[in-house]
C-alpha cells in the first residue's frame, strides 16, 4: 500500500495550482487539487480575462465615435450593460470548463471543496474527509484588501464588478493601482461618471513617472476625475440607494457604487499552516525559498499567496518550476529580472526593466531616448491624444535598462520589446533594425 493517498495535493485551482497539478501529473505523480470556489482562479474567473473582455467591450465607444469619419453610419447606437456582463460571464463559464477538462485529461482529481492543512502531510476537506499527501502545494491566491471605515460594507471590490445588476451612473474608485485604473477606464468609456480617489498624488507606483503622468493627462482629458490625497472617512447609504462618500472635504460625494482597489492580500488565514510550522511573512504571505519550498519540508507555495510578484504569468512559471523540480527531476528556479507588465487602462501603459528614476539611482550615467508622438489612427480620427515611448540606456555600455510606453496597444508592443531587454540588447541593436511603416511600434527603432 502507498504511504500517502496522493503524491501531490494542491490547494487552489488558480493559474499556479492548475499548472503545477497538470505538470506534476504528466511527470507521473498522483495528483488531487482542491478548489472551494471555481476552477481557474482569480485570473480566469474574476480578474485578467473577464477584465480584458470588459476593456474590449468598452473600446467600441471610441471606435464607434470615430467610425463616421471613415464613412460608416451607425444608427441608434446604445450600450446595454447586462448584455456585456452576461456575455463575459458566459465566456468565463466556458473557460472554467476548459480548465476542468485539462485537469481531467491529465488524470488530476478535482475536489470541489475547501481544504485545510492538518500537518506536514495531512489535509482535511470541508466534508470532513481526511487525506494524506507526500507533498502539499499551497496556491490559494489573494483577496482584495478592505480598508476600515464606517460604511465600508456598502463598498464593493473587483470581484463584484463583473456581476453588477446595473451599470453605475456614478462610480468612485478608491486606490491608484492596476485595478483602480483599469476599471476607471472601462466604466468611463462605457459612459459612467468616474472619480478615482487616491491617498497620495502618485498613481501606478513602480511605473515610469513620465509615462504615468501622460496616462493621467489623457485619462483626465477623457473625463475621469482624480481626487488626490483623498482618504475616505465614511460611506453612508442614502434613502434613494445612492452612496454618500465623505472624505473629510466640503460636501460628501454622491455615487452609485464605490469600488475599493487598494491591493490584494494572500489567502492564508484559516488554512492550518501553523499545524505544519509554515512561516508567514508580511501581510500573511507564505515565505518560500527559490524552489518555492516553505519552512516545512513537504509543503510548497506558489503564486499570489507568496506575495512575490502578483502576476498570473509569474504564478504559472512558479507552478511549472515547482512541478519540474519536485516531480520531474529537473530543479528549476524563476528569474524575476525584467518581468514586463502592463496596465489595461485607456490608453494602456506598459513597462519592462528599470524606470528612468530607478536607473539614475542605480547607474548614475544613463541616457534616455524618447518619442512623443500622435498615433496615426489618432491623426486620422482628429483625436488629440499622444503616445509616449521611452528607452532607458546605460550610457557606458549602451545596454537597454528599461523600456516604457503609453499609447494604443502598448501592451502588445511591449511583449516583443521585453525580449530585447531580457536578452541584454543595446540601443544600437534597435537602431540597426528597419522600421515597419506605418505602425506605432516603429517608434521603438526611431527613438531619439
Ligand atoms: P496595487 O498594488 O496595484 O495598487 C494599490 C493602490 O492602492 C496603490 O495606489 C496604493 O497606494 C493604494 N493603497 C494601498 N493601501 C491603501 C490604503 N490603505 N488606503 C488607500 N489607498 C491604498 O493593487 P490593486 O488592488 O490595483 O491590484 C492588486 C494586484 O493585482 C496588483 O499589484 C497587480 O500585481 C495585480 N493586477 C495586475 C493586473 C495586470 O497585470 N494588468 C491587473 C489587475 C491586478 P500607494 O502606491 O501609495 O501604496
Amino acid at each position: 500500500m502507498a504511504e500517502y493517498d496522493y503524491d501531490l495535493f494542491v490547494i487552489g485551482a488558480g493559474s499556479g495550482g492548475v499548472r503545477a497539478s497538470r505538470v506534476a501529473a504528466s511527470h507521473g505523480a498522483k495528483v488531487a487539487v482542491a478548489e472551494e470556489y471555481r476552477v481557474g482562479g482569480t485570473c480566469v474567473i474574476r480578474g485578467c480575462v473577464p477584465k480584458k473582455m470588459l476593456v474590449y467591450g468598452s473600446m467600441f465607444a471610441e471606435e464607434l465615435g470615430h467610425a463616421e469619419r471613415f464613412g460608416w453610419t451607425v444608427e441608434g447606437k446604445s450600450f446595454d450593460w447586462p448584455t456585456l456582463r452576461d456575455f463575459v460571464n458566459r465566456d468565463v463559464d466556458r473557460l472554467e470548463g476548459l480548465y476542468g477538462q485539462t485537469l481531467d485529461n491529465h488524470g488530476v482529481e478535482v475536489i470541489p471543496e475547501r481544504a485545510t492543512i492538518t500537518g506536514p502531510h495531512g489535509i482535511r476537506l470541508a466534508s470532513g474527509r481526511e487525506v494524506t499527501a507526500k507533498v502539499i502545494l499551497v496556491a490559494t491566491g489573494a483577496h482584495p484588501t478592505m480598508p476600515d471605515f464606517p460604511g465600508v460594507e456598502h463598498c464593493i471590490t473587483s470581484n463584484e464588478m463583473f456581476h453588477l445588476a446595473e451599470q453605475p451612473r456614478c462610480l468612485m474608485v478608491v486606490g491608484g493601482g492596476y485595478i483602480a485604473l483599469e476599471f476607471a477606464g472601462i466604466f468611463q468609456a462605457l459612459g459612467s461618471e468616474v472619480t478615482v480617489a487616491n491617498r497620495t498624488d502618485r498613481i501606478l507606483r513602480g511605473y515610469d513617472e513620465q509615462i504615468v503622468e501622460r496616462m493621467l493627462h489623457v485619462a483626465m482629458g477623457r473625463g475621469i476625475n482624480f481626487r488626490m490625497h483623498s482618504l475616505i472617512q465614511k460611506v453612508e447609504k442614502a434613502d434613494d440607494g445612492c452612496l454618500l462618500v465623505d472624505s473629510g472635504e466640503t460636501n460628501p460625494v454622491k455615487v452609485d457604487q464605490v469600488l475599493i482597489a487598494i491591493g490584494r492580500a494572500p489567502n492564508t488565514a484559516g488554512l492550518g499552516l501553523e499545524t505544519a510550522g509554515v512561516d508567514l511573512g508580511k501581510h500573511g504571505a507564505i515565505k518560500v525559498d527559490e524552489y518555492n519550498r516553505t519552512s516545512c519540508e513537504s509543503i510548497y507555495a506558489v503564486g499570489d499567496v507568496t506575495d512575490r510578484v502578483q502576476l498570473t504569468p509569474v504564478a504559472i512559471r512558479e507552478g511549472h518550476a515547482f512541478a519540474d523540480t519536485v516531480f520531474g527531476d529537473n530543479p528549476r528556479t524563476i528569474d524575476y529580472h525584467a518581468i514586463p507588465s502592463a496596465v489595461f487602462s485607456q490608453p494602456p501603459l506598459a513597462g519592462v526593466g528599470l524606470t528612468e528614476s530607478q536607473a539614475r539611482a542605480t547607474y548614475g550615467n544613463v541616457k534616455v531616448y524618447s518619442s512623443d508622438f500622435r498615433p496615426m489612427k489618432n491623426i486620422f480620427s482628429d483625436h488629440p491624444e499622444r503616445g509616449l515611448y521611452k528607452m532607458i540606456v546605460d550610457a557606458t555600455s549602451g545596454k537597454i535598462l528599461g523600456i516604457h510606453m503609453v499609447g494604443p496597444e502598448s501592451a502588445e508592443v511591449m511583449q516583443a520589446a521585453a525580449v530585447a531587454v531580457k536578452a541584454g540588447l543595446t540601443k544600437a541593436d534597435f537602431d540597426a533594425t528597419v522600421a515597419i511603416h506605418p505602425t506605432m511600434a516603429e517608434e521603438l527603432v526611431l527613438l531619439k
